[in-house]
């Protein structure tokens, strides 16, 4: 099974000898379940720079969640190393909450606390920076509210911040989500399949949101999906004309 990989930009940092390292490497990864008898990822590489947005589309049990998973160290690779900024994210002596205050996520379902208000959502971002008795209490400075504001209006939504999360809609959810990722300052996002449940209006307003960000503040930002409407939709709502396009086909399973 494949699953193709789309990159908005022009060359990888590989190709450019004064560009920066890349952000992410993902080098030979292979992950089995069931003992070995389920291969969902086999022999996965390549690299994302500074700022790169990266789509990955394949159907459902092609493997975009477990890459991503793996990434973030939610799962161990059974074969294979990821760097996150040089840094190898698969060695099990790294200090998973450092490496994943770099890595904001984004999810299908948004994963707000709907009862809180819209601010303190985004201010979850922050906990990660936070001592645990000031993670346990909310308790957050005048910083950590001044960022989370500042990544509420990157979304559009600053006006939004005191409602509670529950009388927003999905997209404004969703923008929310992807607010709450960027007040962690991350170098990377990672979206698994950010609008499979949106329609296809809402779905491209989000994805020029995430773009928007990725391009202003130089995140790299990974998007998963099945949905082959989001390639379609790319040009008009993601691709900078003055700049190229490429893709290229990652075999995810054989
Ligand atoms: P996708 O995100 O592309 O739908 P996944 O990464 O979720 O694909 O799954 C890839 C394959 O790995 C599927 O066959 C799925 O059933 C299997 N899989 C995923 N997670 C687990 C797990 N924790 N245990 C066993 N099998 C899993």
């Amino acid at each position: 099974m494949n699953m193709s990989v789309h990159i908005d930009g022009t060359a990888t940092a590989a190709d450019q000898p004064d560009a920066k390292p890349p952000v992410v490497s993902i080098v030979n990864v292979c992950k089995t379940y069931a003992k070995g008898s389920l291969a969902a990822l086999t022999d996965i590489s390549f690299q994302i720079a500074p700022g790169e947005f990266i789509v990955i589309l394949g159907p459902s049990g092609a493997g975009k969640s477990t890459l991503l998973r793996c990434i973030n160290r939610l799962a161990l690779p059974t074969k294979g190393r990821i760097y996150l900024n040089g840094r190898e994210v698969t060695d099990a002596r790294r200090d998973l909450r450092k490496a994943r205050q770099e890595i904001g996520m984004v999810f299908q379902q948004f994963n707000l606390v709907m009862r809180l208000s819209v601010m303190m959502n985004v201010l979850c971002g922050r906990l990660s920076y936070r001592s645990n008795w000031r993670s346990l209490f909310y308790s957050f400075t005048r910083e950590d509210r001044a960022i989370a504001l500042e990544c509420l209006e990157m979304v559009a939504l600053g006006h939004k911040a005191f409602q509670r999360a529950d009388t927003l809609s999905g997209g404004e959810q969703q923008r929310v989500a992807i607010a709450r990722a960027l007040t962690q300052r991350p170098k990377v996002i990672l979206a698994d399949e950010p609008v499979a449940s949106l329609d296809p209006k809402i779905a491209r307003q989000v994805l020029h949101y995430l773009r928007d960000v990725s391009r202003r503040l130089g995140i790299s930002v990974i998007v998963t999906s099945i949905k082959l409407i989001l390639r379609e939709n790319m040009p008009s709502a993601l691709s900078d004309s003055r700049r190229g396009r490429w893709s290229l086909t990652v075999p995810l399973r054989r």
